[in-house]
């Protein structure tokens, strides 16, 4: 008997609640529901879309570049400077780590670069983890010469930079558009002392790239 009434109750308190629940999505305006993250085909908010590149001022604030004389006085000269990637041979070396897990995907590259990597997506992943569930990875240590630039020495030289790209693709460089998840990811790069390559002048803009900044290389945190 006890029983019976508790389920009645029970059956009562749900029927409540339904009713409640209705009543209050019927009355929801339909513009305020919430977008969903977990949309499965490309659309207008999805990380592979390609939007513009914001002014120049909203990014890479106190962030500058790493200079090729700030890497090479630093970390030394790291191998030949090829157009497709050569071997590590300079004394950096011994400062790669390989294949280390940051999330998203593994990397080799320079010890405080995967760190503030992995801190990189572990921030992100709080905030914007449709965006981190779908970055790639275009490649991170490879010792070779600036593309636009035969020259000097590509950051990624010594694992410091990488490329990232949403979909199929990169953005190639040149182009004055960028995925809309490396524009997501930006801001997340930028606090842990990384400088976006959408910074970049003219044809040399590169939004797939980002790469430790000038700052952090001069003033590393410490290696944990
Ligand atoms: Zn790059």
């Amino acid at each position: 008997m006890a029983k019976a009434a508790t389920a009645k109750k029970a059956v009562k308190k749900a029927a409540k609640k339904t009713v409640k629940k209705t009543v209050k999505r019927a009355a929801a305006p339909r513009a305020a529901a919430a977008p969903s993250i977990v949309a499965a085909a490309p659309t207008q908010t999805s990380p592979e879309t390609l939007v513009d590149i914001p002014a120049a001022n909203t990014f890479n604030q106190n962030l500058s570049s790493a200079s090729e004389a700030t890497m090479l006085g630093i970390f030394g000269v790291p191998g030949a400077k090829t157009q497709d990637c050569s071997p590590a041979t300079g004394a950096f070396k011994q400062r790669i780590v390989s294949l280390i897990n940051v999330g998203p995907f593994k990397v080799s590259g320079l010890d405080i670069a995967v760190q503030l990597l992995k801190a990189v997506f572990d921030e992100a992943e709080q905030q914007i983890p449709n965006v981190v569930a779908a970055v790639k990875s275009d490649g991170m240590l490879c010792v070779r010469h600036k593309r636009m630039n035969a020259s000097s020495f590509s950051n990624h030289s010594w694992g410091t930079a990488i490329d990232l790209f949403f979909g199929h693709a990169a953005v190639p460089q040149g182009s004055h558009k960028t995925h809309r998840g490396c524009l997501q990811l930006a801001p997340f790069f930028n606090r842990h002392g990384w400088y976006w390559g959408a910074g970049f002048s003219r044809g040399s803009v590169d939004s797939m790239h980002f790469e430790l900044a000038e700052q952090t290389i001069r003033h590393p945190p410490p290696t944990s």
